[in-house]
């Protein structure tokens, strides 16, 4: 380390913790930044996700959280230039959109149809001859199939474009994990890095999962828990399809490239663990292969757990605390992090050069007295 006290620490190494580096490194070079996190931590949800930016196809209702995923959504292209340019490192990113046939709805299809209508998000339908012609990896008895424009990104290479950025941008970067704080009762002193005091001015608690670990050593009690997600990736030859599909309890996240397709996933409220299990991952296969028929004698290449990190209300948690006159947070981001990345970081770093203008309730610390 070549110094210990910086402008801001930010705890957590994963999209949201570097990302809010990069882009206070954009608005104030001059600040001094450290990213502090074990990077070989194979749980961490920002290396897990198949990288699905769907802020349309999970929504039904039209409040706060769903325009804050919209609004994010819109900023990729130009968030995924920026970081290319600084980095050098390239990212998939395909806005071409997602298919949901209208068989894996099963009686949700007229309402999700009006409420794409009243919202006025950008959609198609296809018959079942327009479907086989745009999409024809997908089984022929798929029926009337939902086009809706979203998009996907290769959620792996943007953590490592992340990583690299924030590196040449000047921040840097601890990668070992904090075990405790000094602090007093309204501000905080230093995070303590094995026997290193980090100190600095502010400090952004981002660690995904293990923020409410943290929040113990800093006497808060932060309702996030991780929901483990099993996911796997299979064989396919690019080409045979340009779209993310939302299947039969599963989604398959075509990643370009030769890297195959990401099929997901598992919903499991079961703590820090790490397990893969084999007869979860055939299900996830076979319910994909239902949708997708190729897939089913498609070679495995990998199988993997991760962790979503989540409030108990499902929402966010950024903003500054209401103990701590110079802590932050930005966690809770759960099932649709990797979409949240570039709007969570412009708002974080509003708050902390107090330049917000808008402040989102919803997603407040105070609601849980942090
Ligand atoms: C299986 C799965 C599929 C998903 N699919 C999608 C998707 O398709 N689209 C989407 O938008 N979102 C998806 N998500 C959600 C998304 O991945 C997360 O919301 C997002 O990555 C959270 O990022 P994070 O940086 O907060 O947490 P993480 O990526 O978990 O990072 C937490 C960081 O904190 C660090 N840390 C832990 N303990 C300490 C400590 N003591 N000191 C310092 N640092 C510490 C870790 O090492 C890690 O670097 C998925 C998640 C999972 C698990």
């Amino acid at each position: 380390m070549k110094q210990n006290f910086f402008d801001i620490v930010i705890i957590g190494a994963g999209v949201i913790g570097h990302s809010i580096a990069f882009k206070l490194k954009q608005c104030r070079s001059d600040l001094r930044l450290a990213v502090v996190g074990d990077p070989m931590n194979s749980l961490m949800a920002s290396r897990a996700a198949a990288g699905m930016l769907a802020p349309f196809g999970e929504c039904n209702e039209a409040n706060r959280f769903f325009r804050f995923c919209r609004d994010s959504f819109l900023q990729y292209p130009d968030f995924i230039k920026s970081l290319i340019s600084i980095s050098n490192i390239p990212v998939f990113l395909s806005m071409k959109g997602s298919l949901i046939p209208s068989f894996s709805l099963d009686n949700g299809w007229e309402k999700k149809v009006q409420f794409f209508r009243e919202q006025n998000i950008p959609h198609e339908i296809w018959s079942p001859e327009r479907s086989r012609q745009l999409a024809p990896a997908l089984v022929e008895s798929c029926g009337e199939v939902m086009w809706v424009g979203e998009g996907q990104v290769n959620n792996r290479e943007m953590h490592d474009a992340l990583v690299t950025a924030s590196n040449k941008l000047g921040v840097e970067i601890i990668e070992k994990n904090v075990s405790g704080f000094i602090h007093d009762s309204s501000s905080v002193e230093a995070a303590v890095v094995e026997k290193l005091e980090v100190r600095g001015k502010k400090f952004v608690l981002a660690s995904g999962s293990w923020s409410s670990q943290l929040g113990d050593a800093l006497d808060v009690s932060l309702p996030v828990k991780p929901i483990k997600g099993q996911m796997c990736r299979v064989q396919v030859e690019d080409g045979q399809l340009d779209y993310t599909v939302h299947g039969l309890m599963t989604y398959i996240a075509p990643w370009q490239g030769g890297k195959g397709f990401v099929l997901g996933t598992t919903m499991e409220d079961r703590g820090f663990n790490p397990i893969i299990e084999d007869d979860v991952i055939q299900g996830l296969i076979d319910r994909a292969a239902e949708v997708i028929p190729c897939i089913k004698d498609a070679p495995l290449i990998e199988s993997w757990t991760g962790l979503r990190p989540a409030a108990e209300d499902l929402m966010p948690v950024m903003g500054k605390s209401s103990r701590y006159q110079n802590l932050f947070y930005s966690t809770g981001h759960y099932r649709n992090g990797i979409l949240q990345t570039p709007k969570q970081a412009d708002y974080i770093v509003e708050t902390i050069l107090e330049t917000l203008t808008d402040e989102i309730l919803e997603f407040s610390p105070k609601r849980y007295n942090l």
